[in-house]
């Protein structure tokens, strides 16, 4: 068998075009069996061109016909051109031998400006343990579908100062998923808590993270205890001269954008420093934001809202007095909540000195705990509930992703940003047709909403076992029937492939459970083993991270 289409690139491709086509190819080879061949060594093929084509906007791509059954794939810049890759792999047709382009015409440009992506890389999940390779690999395929910024978050409370040994393999493995998103165009992050300490931080500076004073109602959530305390002596310097040292880390990447966070971890409670989000935090934020755009003088920064109000009162109305006139070192407000809500202060007082906000949509922690503990959770309902009030009301948003198991609301939140107008459920089949065929997206589409509608759950523990209490089980048998029948309709290398594993197991434990009144039952086991494998969860935090496996009762928690 052999392709029916060439392949045609710029001459004297950048490095990041040569990237992009190799990525096209490497997709194509995986899904076909071989890559297209080059239109100088195959003339007589229909041609694959891919082009830059500057009249278009930086973002933007088109597909347009060319000859009897030529195609062009052009971008306004390489990133461009790499989302005009990712809707042509979408519209196509895979079989062995042959790559079909899809009927799909036209051109299209993101409506939001900042598409992000959060990788947690933390307690042993995936971004914390899976081959570099494989994280490269990761962040190349979400990029297809309009993700433009990636951040991740250099967690230093376990570490004795950045040269612990630790902490420098940290950084190896941070800076790789960073260069990733660099090599084929992307813009890149780091996130910090404005007042986090290393494990050694000095005990008398160390911040307050006690309730019932100061205004405070509740303790800050997550609070590390190594946190500093800005309004102590000599505190503000250590904490600018330990954030500065992380910035220089970065430098060989070099940074886009910074995320500047006030809890979750962090905040001090102390009087001098309460409310935390619209005093010690903003006398912190901002000699941090000057610091990061005299290094990075392309630079933008995001400051964060997070539980702003939660463990006291006025952050919201203190931080609108402080950004009365705009404030000309922050770019971005990133503002959202965990769970069902939206913080309710700039839906009605509009957001802070005008400026532009971010959303940080929670798409792995929902209503299921371990995080991908039971497969896959997609929550296409979910995410189009949340963002249904918010109108226009954002420049683009950065979900918080735990894990591979979301692979779905990732894409979701993607073609959000890019096209708000485009309904979740819409990206929901265009996700499914172009991972597994346009023949089962129907059936498949159907298992997703039981699914979704299924995966609120909890852990209990009887005489030891863990049994999983399931608060809805409606149709998990016929879901599970559909994915049995759909996977012998898979070619074998999709069916295979982790983003199907994910969902079928899913499915399975589901039946399995909803059958067995919640016990573990072999077959259960089995799966949770399959996915603890997945993830690389043998390390993970039970409770948190770990797939709930008998195995996994004797791994450390929280
Ligand atoms: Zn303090």
């Amino acid at each position: 068998m052999e392709h029916t289409y060439s392949l045609a690139v710029p001459e004297a491709a950048d490095p990041v075009v040569s990237r992009i086509q190799a990525l096209l190819q490497r997709i194509i080879a995986q899904r076909c069996g071989t890559p297209l061949p080059s239109a100088q060594t195959a003339p007589g093929l229909a041609r694959l061109t891919l082009a830059l084509d500057r009249s278009l906007g930086a973002e933007s791509y088109a597909l347009r016909s060319s000859g009897a059954a030529g195609l062009d794939v052009a971008g306004g810049s390489p990133r461009g051109l790499l989302y005009g890759i990712g809707r042509l792999l979408r519209e196509a047709a895979y079989a062995p031998g042959y790559f079909t382009p899809g009927a799909w015409r036209g051109a299209s440009g993101p409506v939001m400006p900042l598409r992000g992506i959060y990788f947690a890389t933390h307690f042993h999940n995936w971004y914390h343990e899976a081959p570099v390779e494989e994280l490269e690999r990761y962040v190349e395929e979400l990029a297809l579908w309009g993700t433009n910024t990636v951040v991740v978050w250099f967690d230093q409370h376990h570490y004795n100062g950045l040269a612990d040994p630790a902490a420098q393999a940290m950084l190896v493995r941070l800076k790789a998923i960073l260069n990733a998103a660099k090599n084929i165009g992307l813009q890149v992050a780091i996130g910090i808590l404005a007042n986090e300490g290393y494990a050694n931080s000095p005990a008398a500076l160390r911040a307050d993270w006690t309730a019932g004073h100061n205004g405070y109602r509740r303790e800050p959530q997550g609070h590390y205890h190594v946190e500093i305390c800005p309004s102590q002596p000599g505190a503000m310097e250590l904490i600018l001269r330990e954030y500065e040292e992380k910035l220089r880390a970065f430098a060989e990447v070099g940074l886009d954008y910074i995320w500047l966070w006030p809890y979750d971890q962090g905040g001090c409670t102390c009087p001098r420093c309460a409310p935390w989000g619209a005093n010690g935090f903003l006398r912190l934020a901002e000699p941090q934001a000057r610091l990061f755009k005299q290094l990075y003088p392309a630079g933008k920064v995001i400051l964060s809202t997070w539980y702003f109000d939660h463990f006291t009162d006025g952050e919201w109305a203190g931080l609108e007095r402080a950004f009365a006139g705009r404030p000309d070192w922050c770019d971005y407000l990133l503002i959202d909540d965990y769970g069902d809500a939206f913080p309710t202060y700039p839906l009605e007082h509009g957001v802070p000195g005008g400026l532009p906000a971010v959303s940080f949509p929670e798409i792995s922690m929902y209503r299921c705990a371990p995080w991908g503990g039971w497969g896959a959770n997609p929550l296409p309902q979910h995410l189009q509930s949340l963002w249904n009030p918010l109108g226009h009301l954002l420049s683009g948003g950065f979900p918080y992703s735990e894990g591979i198991y979301e692979d779905i609301n990732k894409a979701v939140c993607a073609q959000y940003f890019w096209d708000p107008d485009q309904p979740t459920a819409q990206t929901v089949r265009q996700y499914l047709a172009y991972e597994f065929g346009a023949h089962v997206v129907t059936p498949l589409h159907q298992a997703m909403d039981t699914l979704e509608r299924n995966l609120p759950r909890h852990l209990a523990f009887e005489n030891g076992a863990a049994r999983t209490v399931l608060e809805h089980s409606e149709g998990a048998a016929e879901a599970w029937e559909t994915m049995r029948n759909l996977d012998k309709m898979l070619p074998a290398e999709r069916r295979a492939c982790w983003r199907w594993r994910v969902l079928f197991l899913r499915a399975q434990l589901d039946a399995e459970l909803a059958a067995s009144a919640g016990l573990h039952t072999p077959a259960c086991e089995a799966a949770f083993q399959e996915l603890t494998e997945l993830y690389y969860a043998q390390d993970a935090l039970r409770g948190w991270l770990a797939p709930p496996s008998a195995a996994a009762a004797a791994l450390p928690s929280a």
